[in-house]
């Protein structure tokens, strides 16, 4: 296998085509980092060629930083560029900037971020922490090497990317984008304007969260198995991101050893303006049939958590949007019961009806779902008078009662 490479306008540096993004590592059963495993994951990734590891503050509840520093010891550090991100909601002052950047040199174990950006901005998020001086910031953390390379990830409204684009000298932008996202968000027309302006763009949730490939409803199956070349769903919004010249790196999140090779074996091919019309053409239908089939766009981004009530908001919404991807109504129901009742994992419930619609998660998302709208309808399709016996039947399954 040969990961491809490309360039970074501004400053040249070959990067893998293909990146190791840190936000879901491999999990032990109690939902802490599988050090071992995900080790070995992120090393025999570089082995192969990837060269570009991302991670940030808030991700595994604030461990991945220190888990990537961990990893990339042995020699491992001085052959990735390594990104990490301001956590800019949690700035209250230019201190706060360099107290949290230093503070990543320490957990990352590093003396230099070669890709650093302001994280996950919208219009309003950005306007606040411009005021703070975060120009400043970046200019000083370049000028005395603490940063290589400055840059934002971006959840915004469309409007509010050009403008941010705009207003400082950056590097690159990462930006949220698949088949499903050319409308939403920065989208293609940002993926464009960045480009033009000589930004380098890396890719996020080029699956949306593994949502076009784990649940894949037979209509989409349908149109995926009728081309003349088969491909895998992820080979399919892979190709498909990377047929864009404008996107140097695609960001994959690879818990599983599977989806490492097969992500390194599509990154064999990444090449821009690889796919024909008709290809093209076929995205496009697949395209169609999910949005007559979604309910809810939610990424599984996990921006809206924790809820104080206690739901799982993107596992609500995953169960949701399976209803009606998924064509087994009783199955999910069952599956809904016993992933969000607490028959599972750690055993808390977690489901839709626990909502006290304190509206404290609405702000967070940025999708901008209506999320406790939506949670009442996930109670009324979901749940039902026998939601508790689904609960104890599937508790009984596995073996809790
Ligand atoms: S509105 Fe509901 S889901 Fe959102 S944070 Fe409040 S209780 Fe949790
Ligand atoms: S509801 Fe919104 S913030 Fe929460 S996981 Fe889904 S997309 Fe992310």
């Amino acid at each position: 296998m040969n990961v491809l490479y490309r360039k970074m306008p501004g400053n040249g540096d070959e990067l893998s085509v293909l990146g190791f993004g840190c936000m879901r590592l491999a999990v032990k059963a109690d939902g802490s980092i599988d050090e071992e495993r995900a080790t070995r994951q992120v090393r025999d990734a570089i082995d192969c060629g990837v060269n570009y590891v991302d991670t940030a503050w808030p991700y595994h509840g604030g461990e991945s930083e220190p888990f990537v520093g961990r990893a990339l010891e042995d020699g491992y550090r001085e052959r990735v560029n390594l990104a990490t991100k301001l956590p800019s909601w949690l700035i209250g002052s230019r201190e706060d900037m360099d107290t949290f950047l230093n503070a990543q040199l320490d957990r990352l174990r590093t003396d230099h971020i070669d890709y650093y950006l302001v994280h996950a901005l919208m219009g309003n998020l950005w306007d606040r922490i411009e005021g703070l001086g975060v120009a400043d910031f970046l200019d000083r953390a370049k000028a005395d090497g603490r940063i290589r390379n400055a840059g934002f990830s971006f959840h915004g409204a469309g409007e509010d990317f050009s403008r941010i684009v705009d207003a400082y000298d950056w590097d690159f932008c990462q930006i949220q984008y698949n088949f499903l996202d050319e409308q939403n968000q920065a989208g293609t027309a940002g993926l464009e304007y960045a480009a033009a302006r000589g930004l380098g763009v890396v890719i996020m949730e080029p699956l949306r969260g593994g949502n076009l490939t784990k649940t894949v409803p037979p209509a989409v199956r349908e149109i995926w198995d009728e081309a003349p070349t088969r491909r895998t769903p992820a080979e399919w919004a892979l190709r498909w991101i990377w047929d864009r010249p404008e996107v140097t790196v695609v960001l994959s999140g690879m818990g599983e050893e599977a989806h490492i090779r097969e992500n390194l074996a599509i990154a064999d091919g990444a090449y821009p303006h690889s796919l024909t019309d008709a290809e093209l053409d076929r995205v496009r239908r697949v395209e169609r049939k999910y949005r007559e089939l979604m309910k809810v766009g939610c990424t599984g981004c996990r921006y809206c958590m924790p809820c104080p009530a206690g739901v799982n908001i993107p596992l609500c919404f995953e169960e949701y949007n399976n209803l009606y991807l998924v064509d087994n109504p009783d199955g999910e129901r069952f599956m809904y019961a016993a992933r969000l009742g607490g028959a599972v994992a750690l055993g808390e419930p977690e489901f839709a009806s626990l909502c006290v619609q304190c509206g404290q998660c609405v702000a967070k998302c940025p999708q901008q779902i209506d999320i406790p709208a939506v949670l009442e309808t996930v109670v009324e399709e979901l749940e039902g008078p026998d939601f508790e016996q689904r609960v104890a039947t599937a508790k009984q399954l596995f073996k809790q009662t």
